[in-house]
């Protein structure tokens, strides 16, 4: 599905000296390089604050924290997605309102917020799925109506640009009060083990998201608030400084390859691929396709050495972990559907047009065209 090998092998000095330089100095928790990784990102980003930290499950974790959400709120999010963003609301003791997505662009669907919203209502996260972007501007209408809290989870979208009908353009994870993101290693930027990041617009707000992911504290021993330990590692952080300097050719080259399975696809009128929005560009850290005979296809497609994946193949609502919230077979027709047809195909910044063409063929030969 990617290939970390290859795309490290091609700037194997520049990683291997930013790792030695970290090795020599020593200088593992909170060093040189977060102090200018977090500098390049926020410009990367459009200026927004940013706050790194551990992973991208404890990015949307702080985040909560920080806005003070109390055990018993409600959050509401989509029901397609990483089971993270429910995990973190369920380990809080919040409630999560699971919302049903768009079957064309898989977030969530706004027109069915209305009878989502209860006066315990304290949040909502949109996920901007796959890489690219929900609808924000209509979440962010109603959110400020009914004065609740907006968490992007940016995790699968970092380099996305929304735009607003006025022509205004944001990146992923600067809209809402905070946004979070993940360098897990296969995420759009990813480093090699697990880091994370929030951002927001609010200078308070960031002052709490890393006294937070801090242990509570500003001052060394000094705890203001209960906190947790969630810092990202310097040695990711200068690995992140030299992948970042490539997020723009990484985002490119995945795009192109998109544009090429669109163009070989879109013949084959048994399969979907993906919409692209009007109100988002696309980072495609997944390609999914939607497909009759998901199953056999992909066991096909397997034996042919070509692997995919389903993302995601149990939805939240069904989990046994999340039962307990009560949302019984049937509650969200569109995502259950989909966790029956969805299938995401191989897209990474090292593929060639041959291998694209290889398994658009594949796809075409098991729908019996050539
Ligand atoms: C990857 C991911 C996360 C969690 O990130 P980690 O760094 O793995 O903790 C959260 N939400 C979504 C949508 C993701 O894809």
């Amino acid at each position: 599905m990617v290939d970390l090998h290859g795309q490290y092998l091609k700037i194997k000095e520049d990683i291997d000296y930013a790792i030695e330089k970290v090795l020599t100095s020593t200088d593992f928790i909170q060093g040189e390089d977060v102090k200018q990784f977090t500098k390049s990102l926020s410009e990367f980003i459009g200026g927004a604050y940013t706050v790194t930290c551990a992973n991208g499950t404890d990015a949307l974790q702080i985040a909560m924290m920080a806005l003070g959400l109390q055990r018993g709120d409600e959050v509401i999010l989509p029901v397609h997605t990483y089971v993270a963003t429910a995990e973190v609301i369920a380990l809080l003791g919040l409630t999560p309102v699971f919302v049903d997505v768009i079957e064309d662009t898989f977030t969530i669907d706004v027109s069915q917020l209305a009878h989502k919203i209860t006066s315990r209502t304290k949040a909502i996260v949109p996920v901007h799925l796959y890489g690219q972007c929900a609808e924000m501007e209509p979440i962010t209408k109603i959110a400020r109506q009914h004065n609740f809290y907006i968490i992007e989870d940016a995790a699968q979208s970092l380099n996305a640009i929304y735009r607003f009908s006025d022509g205004t353009q944001r990146a992923a994870g600067t809209i809402g009060d905070i946004g979070t993101t993940s360098f897990f290693p296969s995420k759009n930027l990813g480093c090699y083990g697990d880091g994370g990041a929030m951002f927001t617009n609010n200078q308070d707000v960031a002052d709490l998201l890393r006294m937070i992911a801090n242990h509570g504290q500003r001052v060394k021993y000094h705890h203001e608030v209960v906190g947790v330990n969630s810092r990202l590692d310097t040695l990711q952080a200068a690995i992140l400084n030299v992948k970042l300097r490539h997020i723009n050719d990484y985002t490119e080259k995945r795009q192109a390859v998109a544009a090429s399975y669109d163009e070989l696809l879109r013949e084959l009128s048994e399969i979907v691929v993906p919409a692209r929005a009007w109100y988002s560009t696309h980072v495609f850290h997944q390609y999914t396709i939607k497909a009759p005979r998901r199953d056999d296809l992909k066991k096909y497609l397997e034996r042919k050495g070509v692997p995919t994946m389903i993302y995601y193949p149990v939805p939240l609502h069904l989990q046994k972990a999340y039962q307990n919230f009560a949302y019984p077979k049937g509650s969200f027709p569109v995502t259950e559907k989909l966790s029956g047809t969805v299938l995401s195909l191989p897209i990474h910044t090292e593929m060639t047009n041959g291998e694209v063409e290889f398994i658009a063929s594949c796809i075409k030969e098991f729908y019996g065209k050539r």
